[in-house]
């Protein structure tokens, strides 16, 4: 009947089209059942085949996790396997922390990918600046590593991949794979030319039990360089440009801490607003860049675009509440310079818009500078990215992790603003971003089979060199 269809509707909105998975004990973790009435429910669909990879992941990560029978075998009694050890099937992955908080989702939704394809639990290795941001994301099982794993601390005596691949060359793999391996893809440490997307590191990689990755790249593109990553690929993201989309919304669940700043910002100023715009404003240097500059720019961007209205400086406002028929929008502010609310705020409240729109700007912190070593700085950073994620529309900063994983979660294509220089902004002050997906800011630039340099772009359609990173790929 009627009522129980719209049960089974709501259900499944609250499980955003089965992503998440229906098992866990809502207390813990009310981000995950609640988020579904913050944000517009999302067009894009999970397939049905990454649900079924999800499940199954799932399976795997409960069966493999930390204090199972395979975990304590293979994970604290290092190295060294008998014959019989061969026949356990666990295989890990381990995530370790570089670069800020933007960086490490993106990395962490492509260790999950990766973990995915290649039939790995996805363990990470996360200090206290991580440890309050997220909930657990997989049911009945715990995703952290734990303290007592023999690596935590010492990682001398690892070997490297660059090595393995050295020696592969030199004796054709007659040596023994190692049973940790240390998986270096941070951009300074040859980003370009790794091997990673070559089928060879991968068929090498395969053998080896414990992966430990360190990486500040999305690197999900790489993964559909990979032959034989392909069709599995295909079947669980028909749509290529939703992967952090799917992803990053199964993954990353606001623990309470998280929620509670999350959802009363929410309520107390973005809530009742007709629409809520959403602006990430990264400047890195702010003598080139002057504040002044970047809010001439803003401006530019959301007027060309009608994002926000015109002031009417015939006539300065009078009062500040809003009339019965006068519709409001919200701007959400993320920087970490408090000039930008502020001038903004101040530029709304003293005059009128050309339409009578009310605009109410709000910056919820301005912490002065990065510091991802700090629990609080990365709590605050979260709340912020997932308040942009909530928006309706985004104006994000060229460059920034930050900024894709709010329009990645959000399913959102911000304007991207340009990089102003001095008093000069440029025209078009903005640029509109093809698609949702992060940005890979050092993909790979050797063909495997040509032995020779490409570009990818050449032979992947659903690949496109990105708005703000001309030598970066952002699947479309
Ligand atoms: P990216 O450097 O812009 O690619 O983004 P990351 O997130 O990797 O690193 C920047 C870090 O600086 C963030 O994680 C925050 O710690 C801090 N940060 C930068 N912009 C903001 C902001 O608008 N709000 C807050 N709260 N923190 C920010």
């Amino acid at each position: 009947n009627d009522s129980s269809l719209s049960t089974a509707t709501m259900s499944n909105d609250k499980l955003l089209g089965g992503l998440l998975a229906s098992k866990f004990d809502e207390g813990s973790c009310l981000s995950r059942y609640q988020s579904y009435l913050y944000r517009k429910a999302s067009p894009h669909k999970p397939s049905a085949y990454l649900i079924s990879k999800l499940r199954n992941y799932e399976h795997v990560h409960r069966t493999c996790g930390p204090h199972t029978k395979s975990y304590d075998k293979i994970m604290t009694k290092g190295a060294k396997f008998s014959k019989n050890d061969a026949r356990m099937k666990c295989k890990y992955i381990v995530w370790t922390a570089s670069n800020g908080l933007g960086n490490r989702m993106l990395t962490l939704a492509a260790a999950f990918l990766y973990a995915i394809l290649t039939d790995r639990v996805l363990l990470v290795r996360f200090e206290n600046d991580m440890i309050g941001l997220f909930c657990e994301p997989f049911p009945d099982s715990s995703w952290l590593l734990p303290r007592d794993f023999p690596y935590w601390k010492d990682r001398k005596h690892i070997e490297t991949y660059e090595n393995m691949l050295m020696k592969d060359q030199r004796n054709n793999s007659k040596e023994l794979l190692p049973s940790f391996l240390i998986l270096n893809l941070q951009h300074t440490h040859d980003g370009h030319n790794n091997f990673f997307h070559c089928d060879h590191s991968q068929v090498l990689l395969q053998k080896v039990r414990v992966l430990i990755l360190t990486s500040d790249q999305y690197f999900v593109p790489t993964l559909f360089m990979i032959p034989s990553f392909r069709q599995d690929l295909s079947k669980m993201f028909p749509e290529k440009d939703t992967v952090f989309h799917h992803l990053g919304r199964y993954l990353f669940h606001p623990s309470n801490e998280a929620w509670e700043l999350i959802s009363r910002f929410y309520q107390a100023h973005l809530a009742k607003a007709n629409e809520r715009i959403g602006m990430q404003i990264r400047v890195y240097n702010t003598h080139k860049e002057p504040h002044q500059t970047v809010i001439n720019e803003i401006i530019a961007c959301t007027v060309k675009h009608k994002l926000l209205p015109e002031l009417d400086l015939q006539k300065p406002a009078a009062a500040t509440s809003v009339l019965k028929n006068q519709t409001s929008k919200a701007v959400l502010v993320a920087s970490l310079f408090s000039e930008y609310g502020e001038k903004l705020r101040a530029m709304y409240l003293r005059n009128k818009t050309v339409t009578n729109e009310v605009i109410r700007v709000y910056q919820p912190s301005h912490e002065e500078r990065q510091k991802s070593s700090n629990g609080m700085h990365n709590i605050k950073a979260w709340t912020e990215i997932y308040l942009l994620s909530l928006c309706d529309s985004l104006i994000t900063s060229r460059k920034s992790t930050f900024g894709y994983v709010a329009q990645s979660l959000g399913g959102l294509k911000p304007w991207i603003l340009q990089r102003a220089y001095g008093e000069t902004i440029k025209n078009p002050p903005c640029e509109r971003a093809m698609s949702m997906e992060p940005c890979f800011h050092y993909p790979p630039k050797y063909d495997c089979r040509s032995n020779a340099t490409v570009d990818f772009t050449s032979l992947f359609h659903h690949m496109m060199h990105c708005e703000d990173v001309s030598n970066g790929l952002r699947l479309v």
